[in-house]
């Protein structure tokens, strides 16, 4: 079963029509490669610019959620979308170095970074379901990326709202919940991701052996990641996220 048909039929059941084939969960896992999964090379991330860049099945859901929002006088811009490993090695990296030369401690410089920044190899953006979007056609603030924006009389407090009506209906769910008991990353009500391919994206993810993956990528401070580090990690940034994106 390739992937694409997999896509299609987990549509149809998160229409309640239930057509799943006899086929185990393990079968779809195999459509998704190491290198796909930590953002590495997937031929189905199509675009030609860092913003347009992304599955091309997110794409195609975009495109509708975006027509429908501006029916609404709402107009999507989205500021990322795709990211690729080497991307987010140099981020990290940069930071590391930044940090460690400032006098932080390893521990501290890493556990700094990850406030707000992934370990390469494990953002979302990888996947190219996952997207980072604001209100286009209003004043624009400094910084666009804040909760306060989409909130109150914030200038993206209209796409907030439309969103949390609308943005399901078209397979798309915010990731990092405005939920105080959640952990790992805060709130972002800018960042959502299209379900419908990152649901099994996320599934297959898991079976990954991330100690190894950061031991054979090289990630600069990745001697300083202990089992426990990455166990938290995994448990908080990774996967305490939006319920509705866990299976
Ligand atoms: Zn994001």
């Amino acid at each position: 079963m390739n992937r694409n048909k997999f896509i299609k039929i987990s549509s149809i059941a998160g229409l309640g029509i239930v057509a799943l084939p006899q086929l185990s969960f393990t079968d779809m896992l195999q459509d998704f490669t190491r290198d796909q999964l930590i953002g590495k090379g997937n031929p189905d991330i199509e675009g030609a610019s860092y913003t347009q860049t992304m599955h091309k099945e997110t794409k195609a859901a975009l495109e509708k959620m975006k027509a429908a929002a501006a029916k609404d006088a709402i107009y999507i811009e989205v500021v990322s979308a795709y990211r690729s490993f080497q991307r987010q090695k140099e981020i990290f990296e940069g930071k590391y170095t930044r940090f460690t030369n400032q006098g932080l401690a390893p521990e501290d410089a890493i556990n700094k970074i990850i406030e707000y920044s992934t370990i390469p190899g494990t953002s979302r953006h990888h996947w190219g379901t996952d997207i980072d979007i604001i209100q286009a056609k209003v004043p624009k603030p400094e910084s666009v990326l804040q909760p306060k924006h989409f909130h109150g009389n914030g200038p993206f407090c209209k796409l907030k709202d439309w969103l949390t009506e609308h943005a399901a209906d078209f397979g798309f769910y915010e990731v990092y919940t405005d939920n105080a008991n959640r952990k790992g990353f805060k709130y972002e009500p800018w960042h959502f991701s299209y379900a419908p391919v990152s649901k099994p994206m996320l599934q297959a993810y898991k079976k990954l052996n991330l100690k190894q993956v950061f031991t054979e990528e090289k990630i600069k401070g990745s001697e300083h990641f202990t089992e426990a580090f990455i166990s938290k990690y995994r448990s908080e940034n990774i996967l305490d996220i939006n319920p509705k994106l866990l299976s």
